[in-house]
């Protein structure tokens, strides 16, 4: 497995758990989405209302889940964690929702992977607070109508494209979580070091933060591991070379690109002349699946400026050459 997949590895569940910021307060960065969260929250608390729907997507790893955890702490309700593929019959959802407490946070991970039955369900919950239920068969077949709690349904998605618009436009609030700057990353950084009680000095914590990919989970991951490697070769003390070090061996470069990544962008140069190169050519090139390519690898890169998007494909630029130490016309080291 890739060390800086974005992906949630069963590695990060306990320790995740452990380092969530609470509050919206010690939750670092996405001001934006702090601003307006916290106008609809207090809002909603004064009005004594459930808060209205909310939509997180972007790149896995960047606080979605935290942000839902957030919400539901700062209204003193309780949280309801589920995901779009573990959701598959009409009435699995209808027990959920049924099964609220008023004020309620719902959350749902990769909302775009519900099925359609499901999703319908919850477009009166979300609209109306209530959900039809078919009451009987063939010609004495009726439905009827069954009030829910005033609920809000957190949905985070990599995909925000794959929504319908039905599902999209019932959320009152629907935000973009941005990749996070080294400073932020540093501060992230900073505060799990003293959750985790292990000693970092600025110039290793920024080490880290530049080979974090701009993502969290990664900024936490990379840093239990390079404690390890503290502890059991430098006292437990993280300092730039501890982490450039132990970074190395993990094969994270300085920018935070890893062997997937260098892959991605040689495999463009060598096999399609730096570009432009179809996704779907792309990723057959690669044996991977198209979406992951452009949910989990392209975002970084293309953030970064390693690859454009054009409308005729992908292109390699001339920093990723550059980064690879590569001349841009024979190829050559
Ligand atoms: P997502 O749901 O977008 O995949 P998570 O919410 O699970 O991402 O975040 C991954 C980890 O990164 C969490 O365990 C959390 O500790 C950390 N994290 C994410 N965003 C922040 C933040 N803004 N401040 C501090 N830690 C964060």
């Amino acid at each position: 497995r890739r060390i800086i997949t974005t992906e949630n590895l069963e590695e990060d569940v306990k320790i995740e758990s452990h380092l969530r910021p609470q509050l919206l307060d010690d939750y670092i960065g996405q001001e934006k989405a702090k601003e307006i969260l916290k106008v609809y929250i207090t809002a909603a608390r004064e009005r004594g209302e459930a808060l209205d729907h909310v939509l997180f997507y972007g790149p896995p790893g960047l606080g979605k889940t935290t942000l839902a955890g957030i919400i539901a702490n700062e209204m003193h309700v309780n949280i309801k964690i589920t995901s779009g593929p573990a959701i598959e019959k009409p009435g699995e959802m209808a027990a959920i929702l049924n099964n609220l407490q008023e004020g309620d946070v719902l959350f749902v991970d990769e909302i775009h992977r519900l099925n359609r039955q499901v999703e319908e369900v919850l477009y009166p919950a979300m609209e109306d607070y209530a959900i039809d239920i078919m009451i009987g068969k063939g010609a004495s077949a009726r439905s009827i109508r069954l009030d829910l709690p005033k609920f809000t349904l957190v949905g985070a998605t990599t995909r925000v494209g794959m929504l319908t618009a039905p599902l999209r436009d019932r959320f009152g609030v629907i935000h973009r979580l941005e990749f996070y700057t080294v400073e932020e990353l540093k501060r992230i950084i900073a505060r799990s070091a003293k959750v985790l009680d292990v000693g970092i000095d600025d110039a290793g914590a920024t080490a880290l933060a530049r080979r974090s990919r701009g993502t969290p989970r990664l900024a936490n991951r990379l840093l239990k591991r390079v404690r390890d490697f503290a502890q059991v070769k430098y006292d437990g003390y993280i300092t730039e070379d501890v982490a450039n070090y132990a970074l190395d061996l993990l094969d994270v470069d300085k920018c935070g690109l890893d062997q997937t990544d260098r892959n991605l962008l040689m495999t463009i140069i060598e096999r399609f002349d730096g570009g432009p190169v179809g996704l779907d050519t792309l990723a057959a090139s690669l044996s991977e699946d198209s979406g992951t390519i452009e949910d989990v690898y392209e975002p970084y890169l293309l953030k970064n400026g390693f690859i454009q998007r054009t409308p005729r494909g992908r292109i390699v630029t001339d920093l990723a050459y550059a980064h690879l130490g590569i001349l841009k016309q024979n190829h050559e080291k």
